[in-house]
């Protein structure tokens, strides 16, 4: 089984040692570098799948790498800093990090975030690819619009198929009535249009995907959700060139 390519940038020796070392045990391809320089080199010639970046590097810094790589591509990151502040946090996400931990961290933690992000990647190519995603039933193509279930297509009209693709990217995050409409509809305040335009959305959409129709969840008062079926592992589809683990472990907090 091959796992992801991990790139971690980080100059505190011990701290990086620290983390190559778990990341290996876990099966992670792992390369490293303590400076931003070099590591924007390896991110082109590499390919990484995933960054673990520190922020506080000498000359250049995490936030400026980050600017440059998302200039270039979508790879997930994450930041690893002493700095706390919220501040801190809210720019490093819009800078494009994907996730934040601040140190002192847990190692466990760590890589529990680094298995999340990979398990998102596997049912959300769109990050890093355009290629189909199958998750349970539901196969997912980004590039064809095409959703098929069971392997057979299921033709979803425009506004069907952007409900569809928003759930799946919110990857079982629950999405309120008023942010679909938003972000399908360009709900406008004064427009006259109101929340059971999604719920006659949602209910054709659950008539097309036939026999799926139950993995799109009504959470009351609260809006929608889609729910994959985690007895399945999330499988790339065979036509992907990248090479994925079909299945990563989660690590279950008692
Ligand atoms: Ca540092």
């Amino acid at each position: 089984m091959i796992k992801e390519k991990i790139l971690i940038i980080e100059d505190e020796r011990d701290v990086l040692k620290l983390l190559k070392y778990n990341l290996e045990k876990e099966g992670y391809k792992v390369l490293t570098s303590n400076n931003a320089e070099m590591a924007l080199s390896l991110v082109r010639k590499n390919r990484p799948d995933l960054i673990i970046l520190d922020i506080m590097l000498p000359n250049m810094d995490g936030l400026e790498f980050c600017r440059i790589v998302r200039q270039e591509n979508q790879v997930p990151i994450i930041f690893l800093t002493a700095k706390k502040t919220e501040m801190d946090r809210i720019l490093g996400l819009k800078m494009g990090a994907d996730d934040y931990v601040t140190k002192p961290f847990s190692v466990e933690e760590l890589i529990a975030r680094v298995q999340a992000i990979c398990r998102r990647m596997s049912v959300l190519p769109s990050i890093i690819s355009q290629k189909p995603s199958r998750s349970g039933d539901i196969e997912v193509d980004f590039d064809r619009h095409e959703v098929r279930v069971k392997g057979k297509v299921m033709s979803l009209p425009p506004k069907e198929f952007e409900l569809f693709k928003l759930l799946v990217e919110a990857d079982g995050k629950v999405l309120s009535r008023d942010h679909l409409l938003e972000h399908i509809w360009g709900y406008d305040k004064s427009a006259e249009m109101d929340t059971r335009t999604v719920d006659q959305h949602i209910a054709r959409l659950r008539k097309r995907l036939r026999s799926a129709r139950h993995q799109i969840i009504t959470i009351a008062n609260r809006g929608y959700q889609i729910k994959f079926n985690d007895d399945a592992p999330a499988q790339r589809s065979s036509s992907s060139p990248v090479k994925k683990s079909t299945s990563i472990p989660v690590k279950k907090h008692s």
